[in-house]
Protein backbone atom coordinates (compact mmCIF):
# COMPACT_ATOMS: atom_id res chain seq x y z
CA UNK A 1 0.00 0.00 0.00
CA UNK A 2 1.35 3.47 -1.25
CA UNK A 3 0.65 5.01 2.54
CA UNK A 4 2.78 7.93 1.69
CA UNK A 5 0.60 8.83 -1.70
CA UNK A 6 -3.06 8.27 0.06
CA UNK A 7 -1.66 11.05 2.68
CA UNK A 8 -0.78 13.14 -0.07
CA UNK A 9 -3.72 13.09 -1.56
CA UNK A 10 -5.73 13.68 1.67
CA UNK A 11 -3.53 16.74 2.69
CA UNK A 12 -3.92 17.80 -1.22
CA UNK A 13 -7.62 17.54 -0.94
CA UNK A 14 -8.05 19.24 2.17
CA UNK A 15 -5.86 22.26 1.08
CA UNK A 16 -8.91 22.72 -1.56
CA UNK A 17 -11.23 23.51 1.48
CA UNK A 18 -12.89 26.64 2.04
CA UNK A 19 -15.73 25.17 4.89
CA UNK A 20 -13.03 24.31 7.49
CA UNK A 21 -15.28 25.02 10.77
CA UNK A 22 -13.97 27.18 13.34
CA UNK A 23 -11.09 26.98 15.90
CA UNK A 24 -12.59 27.13 19.57
CA UNK A 25 -13.72 30.31 20.73
CA UNK A 26 -14.24 29.78 24.81
CA UNK A 27 -9.82 29.89 24.79
CA UNK A 28 -8.92 32.85 23.40
CA UNK A 29 -5.34 31.45 23.15
CA UNK A 30 -7.10 28.83 20.82
CA UNK A 31 -9.41 31.34 18.97
CA UNK A 32 -6.36 32.76 17.11
CA UNK A 33 -4.87 29.70 15.77
CA UNK A 34 -4.51 29.61 11.96
CA UNK A 35 -7.84 27.74 10.65
CA UNK A 36 -5.71 27.18 6.99
CA UNK A 37 -3.58 24.19 8.64
CA UNK A 38 -3.77 20.42 8.00
CA UNK A 39 -1.46 18.24 9.11
CA UNK A 40 -1.75 14.33 9.28
CA UNK A 41 1.03 11.59 10.31
CA UNK A 42 0.56 7.36 10.66
CA UNK A 43 3.05 5.53 12.29
CA UNK A 44 2.63 1.71 10.69
CA UNK A 45 3.65 -1.41 12.90
CA UNK A 46 6.70 -1.48 11.41
CA UNK A 47 7.59 1.82 13.30
CA UNK A 48 7.71 3.51 10.51
CA UNK A 49 6.53 7.56 9.92
CA UNK A 50 4.43 8.73 6.98
CA UNK A 51 3.41 12.20 7.24
CA UNK A 52 1.65 14.81 5.29
CA UNK A 53 0.67 18.62 5.39
CA UNK A 54 1.87 20.53 8.04
CA UNK A 55 2.26 17.34 9.82
CA UNK A 56 5.50 18.74 12.25
CA UNK A 57 3.40 22.44 13.67
CA UNK A 58 2.55 22.03 17.24
CA UNK A 59 -0.67 22.23 18.71
CA UNK A 60 -2.43 22.19 21.53
CA UNK A 61 -3.63 18.53 22.03
CA UNK A 62 -6.26 19.34 24.68
CA UNK A 63 -8.44 16.40 25.15
CA UNK A 64 -6.38 14.31 23.33
CA UNK A 65 -4.46 14.28 26.62
CA UNK A 66 -7.21 12.27 28.40
CA UNK A 67 -6.28 9.10 26.49
CA UNK A 68 -2.59 9.45 28.49
CA UNK A 69 -3.86 9.96 32.18
CA UNK A 70 -6.79 7.52 31.47
CA UNK A 71 -3.63 5.01 31.08
CA UNK A 72 -1.71 6.87 33.86
CA UNK A 73 -4.93 6.66 36.23
CA UNK A 74 -5.39 3.18 35.39
CA UNK A 75 -2.10 2.11 36.05
CA UNK A 76 -2.09 4.26 39.58
CA UNK A 77 -5.64 2.65 40.95
CA UNK A 78 -6.71 -0.07 38.57
CA UNK A 79 -10.16 -0.76 38.70
CA UNK A 80 -11.00 0.93 41.80
CA UNK A 81 -10.90 4.38 39.07
CA UNK A 82 -14.38 2.62 37.93
CA UNK A 83 -16.04 3.64 41.53
CA UNK A 84 -15.52 7.29 40.99
CA UNK A 85 -15.77 7.23 37.01
CA UNK A 86 -18.25 5.57 34.48
CA UNK A 87 -17.76 3.47 31.23
CA UNK A 88 -20.67 5.01 29.30
CA UNK A 89 -21.19 7.71 26.52
CA UNK A 90 -22.78 10.59 27.93
CA UNK A 91 -24.76 11.43 24.43
CA UNK A 92 -24.02 14.89 25.89
CA UNK A 93 -21.48 17.99 25.22
CA UNK A 94 -17.84 17.35 26.04
CA UNK A 95 -18.57 20.26 28.83
CA UNK A 96 -22.31 19.41 29.66
CA UNK A 97 -23.25 19.35 33.68
CA UNK A 98 -26.37 18.00 33.11
CA UNK A 99 -25.87 14.13 34.13
CA UNK A 100 -24.01 14.93 37.21
CA UNK A 101 -27.17 15.76 39.05
CA UNK A 102 -28.99 12.88 38.28
CA UNK A 103 -25.96 10.72 38.63
CA UNK A 104 -24.79 12.68 42.00
CA UNK A 105 -21.02 14.00 41.26
CA UNK A 106 -19.97 10.31 39.19
CA UNK A 107 -18.97 11.24 35.49
CA UNK A 108 -20.28 8.91 32.58
CA UNK A 109 -16.92 8.43 31.44
CA UNK A 110 -13.19 9.84 31.56
CA UNK A 111 -13.16 11.39 28.60
CA UNK A 112 -15.91 14.04 28.97
CA UNK A 113 -14.68 16.98 31.06
CA UNK A 114 -15.94 16.22 34.41
CA UNK A 115 -14.25 12.44 34.05
CA UNK A 116 -11.02 13.85 32.60
CA UNK A 117 -11.46 16.50 35.82
CA UNK A 118 -11.98 13.20 37.99
CA UNK A 119 -9.32 11.17 36.28
CA UNK A 120 -6.81 13.82 37.02
CA UNK A 121 -7.54 14.00 40.48
CA UNK A 122 -6.90 10.57 41.04
CA UNK A 123 -3.60 10.58 39.54
CA UNK A 124 -3.12 13.92 41.81
CA UNK A 125 -3.33 11.61 44.94
CA UNK A 126 0.04 11.87 46.88
CA UNK A 127 1.55 13.87 44.09
CA UNK A 128 2.10 18.01 43.59
CA UNK A 129 0.36 19.00 40.93
CA UNK A 130 4.01 19.91 39.09
CA UNK A 131 5.27 16.65 40.08
CA UNK A 132 1.78 15.16 38.54
CA UNK A 133 2.31 17.51 35.45
CA UNK A 134 5.72 15.52 35.60
CA UNK A 135 4.36 12.29 35.14
CA UNK A 136 2.46 13.23 32.72
CA UNK A 137 4.51 14.53 30.81
CA UNK A 138 7.31 11.79 31.31
CA UNK A 139 4.64 9.36 30.09
CA UNK A 140 4.01 10.94 27.11
CA UNK A 141 7.69 11.53 26.21
CA UNK A 142 8.61 8.41 26.95
CA UNK A 143 5.75 7.11 24.19
CA UNK A 144 6.70 9.01 21.64
CA UNK A 145 10.39 8.70 22.49
CA UNK A 146 10.85 12.32 22.20
CA UNK A 147 11.83 15.14 25.05
CA UNK A 148 11.10 18.18 22.96
CA UNK A 149 7.33 17.67 24.10
CA UNK A 150 6.49 20.30 26.46
CA UNK A 151 2.96 22.29 27.90
CA UNK A 152 2.40 25.57 26.07
CA UNK A 153 1.57 28.06 29.35
CA UNK A 154 -0.15 30.70 27.20
CA UNK A 155 -2.87 28.11 26.89
CA UNK A 156 -2.93 26.80 30.23
CA UNK A 157 -3.07 30.38 31.55
CA UNK A 158 -5.77 31.60 29.03
CA UNK A 159 -7.78 28.38 29.89
CA UNK A 160 -7.56 29.08 33.51
CA UNK A 161 -8.81 32.48 33.07
CA UNK A 162 -11.75 31.25 31.35
CA UNK A 163 -12.24 28.17 32.83
CA UNK A 164 -15.63 28.95 34.63
CA UNK A 165 -17.69 25.84 32.68
CA UNK A 166 -14.77 23.42 34.32
CA UNK A 167 -14.61 25.39 37.91
CA UNK A 168 -18.17 24.65 37.99
CA UNK A 169 -18.07 20.87 37.20
CA UNK A 170 -15.44 20.41 39.63
CA UNK A 171 -17.04 22.49 42.23
CA UNK A 172 -20.05 20.04 41.77
CA UNK A 173 -17.99 17.49 41.59
CA UNK A 174 -16.34 17.93 45.00
CA UNK A 175 -19.65 18.76 46.74
CA UNK A 176 -21.16 14.83 45.76
CA UNK A 177 -17.75 13.98 47.25
CA UNK A 178 -15.96 12.79 44.42
CA UNK A 179 -13.21 15.30 44.41
CA UNK A 180 -10.38 14.47 46.41
CA UNK A 181 -8.41 18.12 46.04
CA UNK A 182 -8.98 21.36 45.86
CA UNK A 183 -10.97 22.64 42.45
CA UNK A 184 -8.19 24.87 41.98
CA UNK A 185 -5.30 22.04 42.57
CA UNK A 186 -6.99 19.64 40.56
CA UNK A 187 -7.94 22.05 37.83
CA UNK A 188 -4.64 23.82 37.42
CA UNK A 189 -2.98 20.41 36.69
CA UNK A 190 -6.24 19.72 34.16
CA UNK A 191 -6.07 22.74 32.18
CA UNK A 192 -2.08 22.37 31.85
CA UNK A 193 -2.38 18.57 30.94
CA UNK A 194 -5.03 19.85 27.87
CA UNK A 195 -2.38 22.63 27.01
CA UNK A 196 0.17 20.41 26.14
CA UNK A 197 1.43 20.97 22.42
CA UNK A 198 2.77 18.09 19.84
CA UNK A 199 2.87 18.06 16.30
CA UNK A 200 0.72 14.90 14.38
CA UNK A 201 3.80 13.15 13.81
CA UNK A 202 4.54 13.36 17.32
CA UNK A 203 1.20 12.77 18.72
CA UNK A 204 1.04 9.52 16.46
CA UNK A 205 4.31 8.17 17.94
CA UNK A 206 2.70 8.38 21.50
CA UNK A 207 -0.15 6.69 20.12
CA UNK A 208 2.20 3.33 19.50
CA UNK A 209 1.40 1.77 22.66
CA UNK A 210 -1.87 1.92 21.45
CA UNK A 211 -1.53 -0.21 18.46
CA UNK A 212 -1.35 -3.29 20.33
CA UNK A 213 1.68 -4.38 18.14
CA UNK A 214 4.74 -6.30 19.07
CA UNK A 215 7.33 -4.19 17.18
CA UNK A 216 5.97 -1.20 18.79
CA UNK A 217 6.77 0.38 22.22
CA UNK A 218 4.34 -1.01 24.93
CA UNK A 219 3.72 0.90 27.88
CA UNK A 220 0.56 -0.57 29.49
CA UNK A 221 -0.41 -4.22 29.34
CA UNK A 222 -2.48 -5.79 25.71
CA UNK A 223 -5.68 -6.26 28.23
CA UNK A 224 -5.61 -2.54 29.38
CA UNK A 225 -4.98 -1.34 25.61
CA UNK A 226 -8.31 -3.08 24.69
CA UNK A 227 -9.89 -1.34 27.19
CA UNK A 228 -8.89 1.94 26.64
CA UNK A 229 -9.25 1.51 22.94
CA UNK A 230 -13.17 0.25 23.79
CA UNK A 231 -13.88 3.74 25.77
CA UNK A 232 -11.86 5.86 22.83
CA UNK A 233 -14.66 4.53 20.39
CA UNK A 234 -17.22 4.43 22.65
CA UNK A 235 -16.96 8.25 24.18
CA UNK A 236 -13.79 9.58 22.22
CA UNK A 237 -15.85 11.84 20.34
CA UNK A 238 -18.87 13.48 23.01
CA UNK A 239 -21.96 13.06 21.61
CA UNK A 240 -20.40 12.46 18.16
CA UNK A 241 -18.87 9.52 19.09
CA UNK A 242 -21.28 7.13 17.45
CA UNK A 243 -21.21 9.12 14.18
CA UNK A 244 -17.30 8.58 14.27
CA UNK A 245 -17.64 4.77 14.89
CA UNK A 246 -20.00 4.54 11.77
CA UNK A 247 -18.08 6.91 9.77
CA UNK A 248 -14.28 5.98 10.54
CA UNK A 249 -14.65 2.56 12.41
CA UNK A 250 -11.29 3.10 14.42
CA UNK A 251 -10.82 3.88 18.01
CA UNK A 252 -10.57 8.11 18.39
CA UNK A 253 -9.96 10.57 20.94
CA UNK A 254 -10.65 14.34 19.83
CA UNK A 255 -9.62 17.59 21.64
CA UNK A 256 -10.46 21.17 20.95
CA UNK A 257 -6.96 21.98 19.63
CA UNK A 258 -8.85 20.41 16.33
CA UNK A 259 -6.81 17.13 16.96
CA UNK A 260 -7.96 13.75 16.44
CA UNK A 261 -5.71 10.56 17.52
CA UNK A 262 -7.08 7.42 16.16
CA UNK A 263 -5.78 3.52 16.50
CA UNK A 264 -5.91 0.86 13.75
CA UNK A 265 -5.16 -2.60 16.12
CA UNK A 266 -2.15 -4.04 15.64
CA UNK A 267 -1.66 -1.51 12.55
CA UNK A 268 -1.23 1.75 13.01
CA UNK A 269 -1.62 4.98 14.97
CA UNK A 270 -3.18 7.93 13.52
CA UNK A 271 -3.59 11.30 14.27
CA UNK A 272 -4.88 14.34 12.27
CA UNK A 273 -4.89 18.41 13.16
CA UNK A 274 -6.81 21.29 11.35
CA UNK A 275 -8.02 23.74 14.20
CA UNK A 276 -11.56 24.36 12.48
CA UNK A 277 -14.00 22.14 14.70
CA UNK A 278 -17.70 20.82 13.72
CA UNK A 279 -21.03 21.53 15.55
CA UNK A 280 -19.93 18.81 18.33
CA UNK A 281 -16.51 20.12 19.12
CA UNK A 282 -14.56 17.61 17.20
CA UNK A 283 -12.29 18.76 14.18
CA UNK A 284 -13.87 19.27 10.71
CA UNK A 285 -11.13 18.41 8.31
CA UNK A 286 -9.60 15.87 10.92
CA UNK A 287 -12.74 13.73 10.66
CA UNK A 288 -13.43 13.81 7.01
CA UNK A 289 -9.41 12.79 6.63
CA UNK A 290 -9.94 10.35 9.05
CA UNK A 291 -12.72 8.86 7.09
CA UNK A 292 -10.91 9.19 3.85
CA UNK A 293 -7.97 7.08 5.55
CA UNK A 294 -10.04 4.58 6.55
CA UNK A 295 -12.09 3.85 3.60
CA UNK A 296 -8.87 4.00 1.37
CA UNK A 297 -6.56 1.76 3.71
CA UNK A 298 -9.71 -0.93 4.28
CA UNK A 299 -8.83 -0.66 8.17
CA UNK A 300 -11.25 -1.10 10.40
CA UNK A 301 -12.26 -2.58 13.78
CA UNK A 302 -15.55 -3.58 12.01
CA UNK A 303 -14.20 -6.55 9.18
N1 LIG B 1 -9.40 21.90 28.00
C1 LIG B 1 -10.65 21.71 27.29
C2 LIG B 1 -11.80 21.92 28.23
O1 LIG B 1 -11.76 21.45 29.32
C3 LIG B 1 -10.68 20.34 26.70
C4 LIG B 1 -11.95 20.06 25.94
C5 LIG B 1 -11.72 19.25 24.69
O2 LIG B 1 -10.64 19.22 24.13
O3 LIG B 1 -12.69 18.65 24.22
O4 LIG B 1 -12.77 22.56 27.92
Amino acid sequence: MDLRGILDEIAAEMATRSERGAPASYIPELARVDPGQFGIAVVTADGRDHAAGDADAAFSIQSVSKVFTLALALGKLGDRLWTRVGREPSGLAFNSILQLEHEKGRPRNPFINSGAIVTTDAILEGSTPRETLGAILRFIREAAEDDAIHIDKAVARSETAHGHGNFALAHYIKAHGNLRHAPELTLGTYFHQCAIAMSCRQLARAGRFLVNAPTLPRLVSAERVRRINALMMTCGHYDGSGEFAFRVGLPGKSGVGGGILAVAPGKAAIAVWSPGLNARGNSALGTEAMEMLARRTGWSVFG
